[in-house]
């Protein structure tokens, strides 16, 4: 067990949260030299980034994330040789079929929109589906499919980075929170955490759905949300696919031990808090959008808001912190609904159980994109956060893009269409999904 005077008093960069996008940071930092603390409230990858389904992929991404992407998914070739580690890295593609010609409109429109970037994502005709699944039993009109995506699995990768950071010389700390970021004239200057204060020239925020706890009081505007989403892994199974896929109803991917990782793949559960409400004119749009996919829960989860705001409870003492360690259930009829329909959509598959199921918070911002920044306003400061559900991917380019911003040097992108201030600057785009 890690001691409060594990903390060390300074380092080169303090990151804030150890997630897939603070682990892969503290690794590429380390690993050119840098003087790295990185440290989480609760344990390395607690959050989204050990409860994502694992997809890997291009498809379906908005236009402003593919160059990044696409170099991310070369990073994610090698990476396994890289840590030394099994990640159940899978390139055997995406794969998404299409139900109904208004799903086959919108992907074609999708495709259309990334033309420009030479992809090898193609429309499928409805004998190209059945001959890449021939087990499947639900009429489509046809598919969408992107040969060189991928999968792995979310509860290797933040592990496996966290380990060689540390081998590298990282301090990482679990169970220490930040508390609030330091000032000292004009720029920042360092965390404040329970166990005390590291001085650093560079502080990188990226606590996934809490990061705008952090941002707030330091003065940066971040329209930050959660939607809650339910997974489940299945008995092991005949294989129906190597391709992370999507259709009627449900995303699955199949794990290294033959299992799937399935959810609905159209349904989220909003469990909706005082901040949903203070931010319901960035997301009105984007809720009435998906209204059919997401269900909102008012009763308890507010109930339970107003509690952690009463003055003599931790989470109203220690904002920034707020729930260490959040209990997000999973909802029981999204899953058994996914086992139905991926009965129904593979009835060759046999009996489907399900070993284990948990519920994950997406962390959403307003246009569907997530923060990738050294905003010139708050000298000092990094962030990567707001990934609306395909960060895990995303995580080893954007760990390569925080090296490169923590050291002012070329990230090699456009990272313009994320940057901090675009919502003080109403600069919002329409989001194809926010989570
Ligand atoms: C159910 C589900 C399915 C998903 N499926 C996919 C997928 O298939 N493909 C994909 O690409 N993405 C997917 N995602 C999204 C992906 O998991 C996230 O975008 C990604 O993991 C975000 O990583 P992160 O490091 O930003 O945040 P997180 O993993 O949430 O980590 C943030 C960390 O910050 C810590 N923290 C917060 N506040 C503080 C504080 N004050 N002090 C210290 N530490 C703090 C937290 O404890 C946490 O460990 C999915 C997400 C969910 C929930």
């Amino acid at each position: 067990m890690q001691q409060p005077n594990a903390l060390p008093a300074q380092a080169d960069i303090v990151i804030v949260g150890a997630g897939i996008q603070g682990c892969a940071s503290a690794y590429y930092m380390a690993k050119a030299g840098m003087k790295v603390v990185l440290i989480d409230k609760s344990r390395i990858a607690g959050q989204q980034s050990s409860r994502a389904w694992g997809f890997v992929r291009v498809q379906m991404r908005d236009p402003d994330e593919i160059p990044l992407m696409e170099e991310g998914k070369k990073i994610w070739r090698g990476l396994e040789a890289e840590l030394n580690a099994d990640l159940e890295w899978n390139e055997g593609g995406a794969l998404y079929a299409s139900g109904s010609p208004a799903i086959m409109a919108y992907r074609e429109k999708w495709l259309q929109s990334v033309a420009a970037f030479g992809l090898d994502t193609r429309l499928l005709s409805i004998g190209e589906v059945k001959a890449l699944l021939p087990d499947l039993a639900t009429p489509v009109v046809g598919g969408l499919y992107t040969k060189s995506d991928g999968h792995a699995e979310p509860r290797k990768v933040a592990a496996a980075y966290a380990l060689r950071a540390r081998e590298l010389g990282a301090t990482i700390l679990e169970g220490c929170g930040a508390l609030a970021l330091e000032k000292t004239a004009g720029r920042i200057s360092g965390v404040a955490t329970e166990w005390g204060d590291v001085r650093a020239k560079t502080v990188l925020v990226c606590a996934g759905a809490s990061s705008w706890r952090l941002l707030t009081p330091y003065g940066a505007l971040l329209p930050q949300s959660f939607v809650r989403a339910s997974v489940a892994r299945t008995n092991i199974l005949p294989p129906v696919t190597e391709a992370a896929f999507v259709g009627d109803g449900i995303a699955f991917r199949r794990r290294g031990d033959g299992s799937l990782n399935i959810a609905s793949s159209m349904h989220g559960d909003v469990d909706v808090t005082l901040d949903h409400l203070r931010l319901s004119r960035w997301y009105w749009n984007a809720y009435r959008e998906s209204a059919k996919g997401l269900t909102l829960h008012i009763g308890a989860p507010l109930l339970k808001d107003l509690c952690q705001r009463m003055p003599w409870r931790e989470e109203a003492r220690r904002p920034a912190i707020h729930e260490r360690e959040p209990m997000i259930e999973p909802q029981q009829e999204r899953l058994q609904d996914a086992v139905r329909l991926l009965e129904r959509t593979f009835p060759n598959i046999g009996r489907v159980g399900l070993a284990e199921q948990w519920g994950g918070n997406i962390d959403t911002l307003p246009d569907g994109i997530p923060v990738l920044d050294a905003p010139s306003a708050h000298p000092g400061l990094l962030v990567a956060t707001g990934f609306c559900g395909h960060g895990f991917a995303l995580g080893p380019v954007v760990g390569k893009i925080m090296h490169a911003l923590s050291q002012g040097a070329e990230t090699g992108f456009d990272l313009r269409p994320f940057r901090l201030s675009r919502f003080a600057e109403g600069d919002v785009k329409k989001p194809l999904s926010i989570w």
